[in-house]
């Protein structure tokens, strides 16, 4: 069965949606996605987004915050472009239906501030702004006549094309598997929009959802684009520490509005490890507590806001408090235990500044990709900033696009001739806990050659037991996401090989210093699809 669409939009998160809504009514969109509409990191951000909204702020000033967090890396282009768009990007939130939180007086919006951030900028809806984002976005996608949402399909693969009368390839769909069918279909579209969210399922513990797989990194890659700066994972400083506790994050706001970091004898020690203590941008205070864990031999370190009226507590934090009350913390009377987790791929498809990849046709937004912005560290809450503004741009790229791109070619049906079903899923789920734990054990905080050349090793008998197993057997879910995340594990261990030096997130033992010269780590496939470099990067 094949699908036939002048847009198709891969994810459902801030990026996909909004992409999907910014184009004309009269183009046809499919959107699909793996699980549920709200099956993102957007349904689970908390804190906010960052946008230069109040007249003592400057777009200077978040400019400057930004480039200081990304450690050298940032993109200055890139950064100027999305803050100078980001009042713009929440105005259309905020008509959208976005309801962000109002301040004491109710005539303006409240601002909060977090970690890096040298302003209250944060525009936030209580402590669960991606719910309030992500049910907007719905909404309005579900009233959409133009859109057809495609719940529980999985993209498998990007279909690449090449025709005497086109210049290069160019991407004209991909092949979905739908999981409920439990059957591959060819999806084709003049244009295809990787919106795929980021790869932190590649470690063992993080804040991101199940489905965070890396999977358009993965099929991007594939297809012939090139990637950037995989290296750079952002470990969350916070995340709730409780056996029955699945991957909660303690928003960044609690440290914003007071919370103090401490070990378990009750003493305080970020003023150890930054003049900025609590409020040090997130590399620090991750490598921080990873650094006295490990010095005490400690399974957590604890967040504590108790100091706070708990009027105050309950009115900023009721998310954070209602579920650390279900494992019966009480975060108005005692702290709160915490660990680090894997929380966001600063690294990604490289683009432009309209989401265009390498590959004609192809576009990346949202966490998937790599513009620039946030060098070799994120600040805090600009990533659904990104998110919003490359939908936009990208959005007005297309739309001027598609009068000239040509009709969709046949495409070949996806075939399974060759293959059987599977009687060893045991592989997929040994394999999937092997990956994410070397990752933890040998990519992850702190990395050293010597580790990374372990996990080198591991990686490549993986991908070969992971191929075999695709040439001879029906594909599933759990599978596609193993061949994607082992995929992109490849590439973040290549890229921290290459990074010889600490800058950012990336931290090596064997290398301590920073180089004075910031190149990204760019990685060219071998069948790189644009025969000539479009996008520019500081390699
Ligand atoms: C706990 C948490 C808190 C956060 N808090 C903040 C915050 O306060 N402020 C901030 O700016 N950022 C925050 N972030 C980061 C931010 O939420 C994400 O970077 C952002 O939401 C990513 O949006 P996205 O649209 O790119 O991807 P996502 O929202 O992750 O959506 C990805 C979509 O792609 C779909 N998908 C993936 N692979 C496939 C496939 N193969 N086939 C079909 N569909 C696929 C998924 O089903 C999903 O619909 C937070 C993240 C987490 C996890």
């Amino acid at each position: 069965m094949s699908h036939d669409f002048d847009v198709l939009v891969i994810g459902s998160g801030a990026a996909g949606l909004s992409l999907a809504l910014s184009l004309p009514s009269n183009v046809r969109v499919a959107v699909v996605c793996k699980g549920e509409l709200k099956e993102g990191s957007t349904w689970y951000a908390q804190g906010g987004i960052a946008a230069v909204l109040d007249n003592t702020d400057s777009i200077e000033s978040h400019v400057e915050d930004t480039l200081k967090a990304g450690a050298g890396l940032c993109h200055r282009d890139a950064v100027e472009f999305t803050v100078k768009n980001s009042a713009e990007a929440i105005r259309w939130l905020i008509q959208l239906g976005v309801d962000f939180t109002r301040d004491q007086n109710a005539q303006d919006y409240h601002l909060t501030r977090e970690g890096g951030h040298s302003h209250r900028r944060i525009i936030h809806s209580a402590d669960a702004t991606g719910k309030a984002v992500h049910r907007s976005l719905t909404d309005a996608a579900l009233a959409a006549q133009n859109l057809h949402l495609f719940t529980h399909h999985l993209a498998v693969d990007l279909i690449r094309e090449a025709s005497p009368g086109w210049k290069s390839y160019r991407c004209t769909g991909a092949y979905v598997f739908d999981r409920k069918k439990d059957k591959t279909e060819l999806f084709k579209a003049k244009v295809v929009v990787l919106a795929t969210g980021g790869a932190s399922k590649v470690y063992l513990y993080t804040s991101n959802p199940d489905g965070a797989s890396g999977d358009g990194i993965a099929m991007a890659w594939r297809a012939g684009c090139r990637v950037a700066n995989m290296e750079f994972n952002q470990f969350h400083p916070t995340c709730l520490y409780h056996p029955k506790a699945k991957s909660f994050l303690i928003t960044e706001a609690l440290r914003g509005e007071g919370a103090h970091l401490k070990l378990p004898d009750g003493t305080r020690f970020m003023s150890n490890f930054h003049e900025l203590g609590e409020l040090a941008p997130r590399d620090v205070v991750a490598r921080a507590i990873d650094h006295e864990m490990k010095r005490l031999g400690s399974d957590c370190v604890y967040l504590d806001i108790s100091h706070k009226p708990r009027d105050f507590i309950e009115q900023h934090f009721p998310t954070v408090m209602k579920r650390c009350a279900q494992f019966g913390i009480d975060i108005a009377s005692e702290a709160i235990p915490v660990v680090p987790a894997a929380h966001y791929t600063c690294g990604g498809v490289v683009v432009n500044h309209q989401g265009q990849t390498d590959l004609a046709g192809l576009y990346a937004i949202g966490e998937t990709s790599f513009t620039g912005l946030h060098g070799a560290n994120r600040m805090a809450s600009n990533s659904l900033l990104e998110c919003i503004v490359y939908a936009h741009s990208a959005a007005k790229a297309i739309e001027a696009q598609l009068p000239t791109l040509p009709e969709s070619s046949a495409g070949a049906e996806w075939d399974e001739s060759r293959v059987t079903n599977s009687d060893e899923d045991v592989v997929i789920s040994h394999n999937w806990e092997e990956l994410r734990s070397f990752m933890w054990d040998y990519v992850g905080i702190v990395r050293t050659r010597k580790r990374l050349e372990r996990a080198t090793h591991r990686i490549k008998l993986l991908q070969k037991e992971i191929q075999e197993y695709y040439a001879n057997y029906k594909i599933s879910n759990d599978y596609i996401e193993l061949r994607n995340l082992a995929m992109v594990a490849e590439l973040i261990i290549r890229s921290a090989m290459k990074r010889r030096e600490s800058r950012g997130l990336h931290y090596s033992l064997d290398y301590p210093e920073t180089s004075p010269i910031a190149r990204d780590t760019v990685l060219v496939p071998e069948n790189y699809a644009a025969q000539d470099v479009i996008i520019s990067v500081t390699e």
